[in-house]
């Protein structure tokens, strides 16, 4: 049987960069991985959804570029021109991610993985792996629908980079992150979307000043929102889908996307015969080394249902491999975590929501700013930019930043590491504008809007 210092289950973001620095520190790794190799974020995540939303942002362009003296001639997508070179660049991709591996001498096991025993690892096409640690990075899969009739007439978000053309009318389920996202890029790229939310509110956790302008931006581009809606069943018509629901008339749609969270990969995976129990989420509960109630057994990335990012799980990979193979132990700093939304437009986070900050925070200065940026004065685009910045007045330390507008995510990796260096609103100050940018507001917002407990 095959001997290893560590097998890696999964070759997405957290295992794959597991792997490759406990090789560099010296460990003999083996990693497994059932599909393709990069993961969710590389094969039907990130990467491919943020080709998707480059492809969706052009149509504005062209409307935007009138108004500053071009004349455009007639303009056509075709989406399987885009899908072709999309999937051949995701191909690439896996590609280095695999030679990457190989070059750091990990030994790639393509197949599915169980585990037997704290040291040993079980492979669907048989034979068995020993490892004396194992990571379990497997990831997370859209959750399943199958509360109502019909349910297997959605899809989800490996169904959307699946779909072979431009479905004419969407139904979208759900308001997070996945929903809103690909909400974006169909309707911009032409469809007419409805976005069905059940509660009341999209983005749920989010600043409420970033949910109610990110709100009046998508419902005024054309999304349709549908609040307090819930599908009960689908039906499939000589006309398309009829999807019906418990607010009245029900909707035709070509497509509906179901986009309500997602679960992580435990079932299978043999956890009960280690003595592993998941949580009410399925997850697996980790200490802050990752290591899971049986010593030797670690567990990073989306399956531990932490921070559900691509930089989140990387960061825990590494830091578990420099804790059990490099003697310099790592934990994970789960707060403070830049984000980006990327809806059209788009939504840079980084810290406390203003909620969150007043709930320990009470002397709380709130600096707004919600403006035309300069580019629509010539274009006519009507759409407004939403900065703001939460500051502490006992300490003068800014504790939240929150953007709608075009390249707030890249502001968020900016603005991040300020807050990571603690940064003070005088320091904000201090710093000169670059001008003419829309990030300049950040450094000469002088006056608060709101001063909570004054
Ligand atoms: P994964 O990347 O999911 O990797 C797990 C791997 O394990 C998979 O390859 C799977 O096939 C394999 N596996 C599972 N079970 C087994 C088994 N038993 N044996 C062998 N192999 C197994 N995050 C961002 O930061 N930015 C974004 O813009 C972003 N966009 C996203 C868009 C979409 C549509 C989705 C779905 C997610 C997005 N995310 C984004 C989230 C991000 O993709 C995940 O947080 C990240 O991929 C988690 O990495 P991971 O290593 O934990 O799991
Ligand atoms: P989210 O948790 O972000 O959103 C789930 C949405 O589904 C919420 O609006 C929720 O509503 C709704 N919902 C849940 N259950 C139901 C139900 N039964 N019926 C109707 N609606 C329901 O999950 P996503 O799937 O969008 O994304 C998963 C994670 O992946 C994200 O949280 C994020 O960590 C990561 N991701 C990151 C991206 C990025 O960095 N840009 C992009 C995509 C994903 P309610 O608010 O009422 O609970």
């Amino acid at each position: 049987m095959p001997q290893f210092d560590l097998i890696v289950i999964g070759g997405g973001s957290g295992g794959v960069r597991a792997a490759r620095i406990a090789a560099s520190h010296g460990a003999r790794v083996a990693l497994v991985e059932e599909y393709r190799m990069g993961g969710t974020c590389v094969i039907r995540g990130c990467v491919p959804k943020k080709l998707m939303v480059y492809a969706s942002r052009f149509a504005q362009e062209f409307e935007e570029a009138a108004g500053y003296g071009w004349t455009l001639g007639n303009t056509q997508f075709d989406w399987a021109h885009l899908k072709t070179r999309r999937d051949a660049e995701v191909t690439r991709l896996e590609g280095i991610y695999r030679s990457n591996l190989q070059a750091s001498g990990v030994q790639i096991f393509d197949d599915r993985a169980a585990l037997v025993d704290p040291h040993t690892v079980a492979l669907a096409s048989g034979g068995q792996l020993q490892g004396a640690h194992l990571l379990i990075a497997t990831g997370a899969r859209p959750t399943p629908a199958t509360a109502f009739p019909g349910h297997e007439l959605t899809i989800d978000s490996n169904g959307f980079f699946d779909l072979q053309s431009l479905p004419r009318r969407v139904v979208v389920q759900g308001a997070g992150y996945i929903a809103l996202e690909l909400a974006c890029v169909l309707q911009r790229l032409g469809a007419q979307v409805r976005v069905l939310v059940r509660g009341a509110q999209i983005l749920r956790g989010f600043d409420a000043d970033v949910v109610t302008h990110l709100t009046t931006e998508l419902a005024h581009s054309g999304l349709q929102f549908h609040f307090g809606h819930n599908i009960t069943a689908i039906h499939r018509m000589p006309s398309g889908l009829r999807v019906e629901h418990d607010q009245g008339e029900p909707f035709e749609a070509d497509c509906v996307l179901r986009a309500v969270g997602r679960t992580p990969n435990t079932q299978g995976l043999g956890l009960d015969t280690l003595g592993i129990a998941v949580d009410e989420h399925g997850a697996i509960p980790v200490d802050a080394f990752s290591q899971t109630v049986v010593r030797g057994v670690y567990a990073v990335g989306d399956v531990t249902n932490r921070v559900n990012l691509t930089p989140m799980a990387i960061r825990e990979g590494h830091a578990f491999a420099d804790t059990v193979f490099g003697g310099t132990p790592r934990s994970v700093d789960h707060h403070l975590v830049p984000t980006a939304v990327f809806t059209t437009p788009e939504v840079g986070v980084v810290g406390l929501t203003e909620a969150q900050a007043l709930a320990a925070h009470p002397h709380l200065d709130v600096y707004r700013a919600s403006f035309r940026p300069m580019k629509a004065t010539l274009s006519g685009h009507t759409g407004k930019m939403l900065l703001k910045l939460l500051v502490d007045r006992d300490t003068d330390r800014v504790l939240g930043f929150h953007a709608v507008g075009p390249d707030t995510g890249e502001m968020a990796q900016l603005v991040g590491i300020t807050l990571q260096l603690q940064a003070t609103k005088a320091a904000f100050d201090a710093t000169l504008a670059v001008h003419p940018t829309a990030a300049e507001e950040l450094v000469t917002m002088r006056t608060p809007t709101v001063r909570h407990n004054l």
